[in-house]
């Protein structure tokens, strides 16, 4: 029963996959046909990647945009302001 289960979550993966990039693709082609390079080009500040604005996942930390190259090093920077104002708390009291 484990491998069905597995397997059936395989193929509902596979299909929101599809579906995600085929949307993807439809809103960025009637959006922008020629995407302007350079200006929007955004820093990963977890890995330091350079991301475009288009295909970065943006993350909003204190009011600030922050752009990131996935939703794993948005996690983790968010993480990281948790630990560091942790530390300050623990500091000031
Ligand atoms: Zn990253």
């Amino acid at each position: 029963m484990g491998l069905m289960r597995l397997l059936f979550f395989a193929v509902i993966g596979y299909v929101i996959y599809k579906v995600a990039q085929g949307f993807l693709k439809s809103r960025k082609s009637e959006e922008t046909p020629l995407p302007p390079k350079g200006e929007e080009t955004r820093r990963d500040p977890v890995c330091g990647v350079y991301v475009s604005e288009e295909d970065a996942v943006i993350g909003r930390v204190e009011g600030e945009r922050i752009y990131f190259c996935s939703m794993e090093c948005l996690e983790k920077y968010r993480d990281q302001l948790e630990q560091k104002e942790a530390a300050a708390k623990s500091i000031n009291q």
